[in-house]
């Protein structure tokens, strides 16, 4: 083999897959190294828009290069264009020389990133865990609660947040298994105070709420009506606003305070105060 190319960003950050996979760089240097070593006589190449080689992983960058790999900087502007005749063609612009190169090849490697599973989308239904916009997993909070999800004991860790090296996987794994052990070291949970309620008298077992709460945390009861498990009710009062029959009250902000409130206050709008 005399010529080979390793395309980086293939289908990544542009497009449909706007997010960039943060190991693509690395396995796409590593592959480049590689096939230098076997290789020793060969021109190999490393097609580049941005190169992330995070952290301690710029020593694979720097000893690719001093092995001989040639890194050339692409545009997605000028994305490069490979045409076969007579053997594979390689023509593109090196954006730091600004020069058009024709590169005669043996071998085009286009390192893709990640994606979601297939199914993922289906999964985080069930579990009700929102997605981001790429269709992985979103975490509740990216710098307070990185392994929580927006539902209450269910973590997360590795590729299904986003894609990730193994040493940061392993990382999250450790961390969301940290967090899993909060729950389950304890004999009981203690849970908020604002939680929604269910009147068994007034409730026609319509499901509305089932269908509604975000978290899952209505279900009907072997008495035929809707009841609260309150350790999964966050307090988001979507089935208080929605109940037809009004048997939900969100405790701590019941009719009987609310009502007054509002009313003393368009009384004092009226006045006004
Ligand atoms: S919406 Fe109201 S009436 Fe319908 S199941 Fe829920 S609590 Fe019962
Ligand atoms: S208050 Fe929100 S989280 Fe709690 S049961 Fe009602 S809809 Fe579900």
């Amino acid at each position: 083999m005399e010529n080979a190319a390793i395309l980086l960003c293939a289908e990544m950050r542009w497009g449909k897959n706007d997010y960039c996979s943060r190991y693509c760089c690395l396995s796409g240097t590593k592959s480049a190294r590689e096939l230098q070593e076997r290789f020793p006589d060969a021109n190999v190449y490393v097609l580049y828009e941005n190169l992330r080689t995070l952290g301690v992983h710029e020593d694979l960058y720097k000893e690719a290069q001093r092995m001989g790999v040639r890194f050339i900087k692409y545009s997605f502007d000028e994305m490069p264009k490979v045409s076969y005749t007579n053997g594979l063609k390689l023509n593109v612009k090196d954006q730091l020389l600004n020069i058009d190169l024709e590169i005669p090849l043996d071998m085009l490697v286009l390192s893709e990133g990640g994606v979601p599973t297939e199914g993922a989308d289906e999964l985080a239904k069930k579990l009700r865990v929102p997605c981001s916009s790429g269709g992985f997993f979103q975490e509740a909070h990216v710098k307070l609660a990185p392994v929580d999800t927006s539902n209450e004991g269910i973590y997360i860790a590795g590729g299904v947040q986003y894609p990730k090296d193994v040493a940061d996987a392993v990382a999250q794994g450790s961390a969301a298994a940290a967090r899993a052990l909060t729950i389950i070291s304890r004999d009981a949970l203690e849970v908020g105070g604002i939680v929604s309620h269910i009147d068994p008298e007034l409730c026609a077992a319509c499901l509305t709420c089932v269908r509604l709460c975000p978290y899952g945390a209505i279900a009907i009861n072997e008495d035929d009506v809707a009841e609260t498990n309150i350790a999964k009710c966050r307090g988001c009062g979507i089935c208080a606003t929605e109940c037809p029959a009004k048997a939900i009250e969100l405790r701590h902000f019941e009719d009987d305070q609310i009502i007054p409130m509002v009313e003393q206050y368009l009384l004092e709008v009226k006045n006004g105060g």
